[in-house]
């Protein structure tokens, strides 16, 4: 399909789009799933299946840096991807080849921050213009055979939707499993449990609230109004995000609803394979009954469980004020492994904090563990090292990160804390 408005815009493309059906780790863009996709004089922006913008990308010659893209999360944050760190640094850090700049405070060991760049903001203003412009041309001949796509897009780019994602989960989600980078962070967001156990005072993204499991009505209605907010585009979806900071703490007749109640919600999906993504704790880990691990592991999903270790050094756990026993936590680690071996469909990886002025034990800690409970390099899980929210020292910070990655035997990564 081709529109041409050139009276009052510049000539613009619009056309609707497959991208690639399974996600995939590359040097080069890549779009995914179904969408709309219009192209100006200066710009390529992708569309939802509802309309709503989710990229833009600059053409080179408009000032715009290499291949890098901007996208729009549900949550309405726009995220800019840059291959600036250069692929294979990004890699070593990431795990991905493109490193994501967020426009809020977080803990990035970057330094860069597009946001603030002329060519960024006009990017964003250009989108703005684009759908101001549209509506002054839509009702031209030339554009009658695009009316209903583009009318699409002028609707719901104009006003927020209303209720927005928070309002229909009935929670804030402060940080996504570093894990849900394998669906490039397109993840629907279903509660099953508020709060968290441990309420560390170091912890940035906590809640403050105690635990509270919910129940069946709560997760039915959750997904009964998510279907109507992912709308169309839901077919692009294969992935679940079971929050919040605890989702394993759950029981397992709740965890089995939601995650067969999920699934039909994205069963009709045009991605290949489906991923489930929570967060559990060393509590929770330790206290989880070999049932749920079995019910995961048989579920339509691959699982991808995130556990908050922070340290396994005392010292270093009383400092940041995590109230568990260094020893829960080794005891919690070697589960961890146990489970990856036993179970095909579920990978569990650990979260560690990292700081300038972190104990040299805790690091030392770290690497005397691990490579005494992982005899050969592992094949499943990893390590995510999170930097501490504040650290100024980001020079030291990627020395350690050197130091640990080239001496445990499983993949370290850093672990950037990404809201929704
Ligand atoms: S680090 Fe994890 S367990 Fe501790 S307060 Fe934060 S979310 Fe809760």
């Amino acid at each position: 399909m081709l529109a041409e408005c050139a009276s009052k815009l510049n000539n613009f493309s619009v056309s609707i789009e497959s991208g690639l059906d399974k996600y995939s780790k590359a040097t080069h863009p890549i779009r995914y799933g179904n969408y709309i996709k219009i192209r100006t004089e200066g710009y390529e922006y992708i569309f939802d299946l509802n309309g709503r913008a989710k990229i833009i990308s600059g053409k080179r010659h408009n000032d715009w840096p290499r291949e890098d893209w901007l996208k729009r999360t549900k949550g309405n944050d726009w995220i800019f991807y840059t291959a600036g760190m250069g692929y294979s640094n990004a890699f070593a850090y990431e795990g991905e080849y493109y490193t994501l700049c967020l426009n809020y405070n977080s803990n990035s060991v970057f330094d860069y921050k597009p946001f603030k760049s002329q060519y960024v903001l006009n990017a964003l203003d250009s989108l703005q213009s684009f759908v101001s412009k549209l509506k002054n041309v839509i009702d031209e001949p030339a554009c009658s055979e695009n009316k209903v796509l583009l009318n699409k897009i002028i609707n719901n780019n104009s006003v927020l939707p209303e209720p927005d994602i928070h309002s229909i989960i009935k929670s804030s989600i402060s940080v996504l499993p570093p894990d849900t980078r394998h669906s490039d962070y397109d993840v629907i967001p279903v509660i099953i449990a508020d709060g968290c156990v441990y309420n560390c005072s170091f912890c940035s993204v906590k809640s403050g609230e105690k635990i509270n499991i919910r129940n069946e009505a709560n997760i039915a209605l959750q997904l009964n109004q998510l279907r109507e907010f992912y709308g169309e585009d839901i077919i692009n979806y294969n992935s679940v995000f079971l929050g919040n900071h605890d989702a394993l703490v759950a029981n397992e007749s709740i965890m089995a609803f939601a995650i067969g109640e999920s699934y039909k919600l994205i069963k009709n999906t045009v991605m290949l394979d489906n991923y489930l993504y929570l967060f559990g704790s060393i509590f929770s880990l330790l206290n989880a009954d070999e049932e749920i691990f079995s019910m995961l592991d048989d579920s339509p999903f691959h699982t991808y469980i995130n556990i908050g270790f922070e340290s396994f050094d005392q010292t270093t756990l009383d400092l940041i004020g995590k109230p568990v026993k260094a020893d829960d936590s080794k005891k919690a680690f070697k589960r961890m492994i146990e489970i990856n071996r036993k179970y095909s469909n579920i990978e569990i990886t650990g979260n560690f904090i990292i700081g300038s002025q972190l104990p040299t034990s805790h690091l030392t800690s770290m690497q005397d563990f691990i490579n005494e409970n992982i005899p050969d390099r592992s094949v499943k899980g990893c390590i995510y090292l999170s930097p501490l929210i504040g650290e100024r020292d980001n020079d030291e910070i990627k020395r350690k990160f050197h130091t640990i990655k080239y001496s445990i035997r499983m993949p370290v990564y850093v672990y950037l804390i990404q809201r929704l």
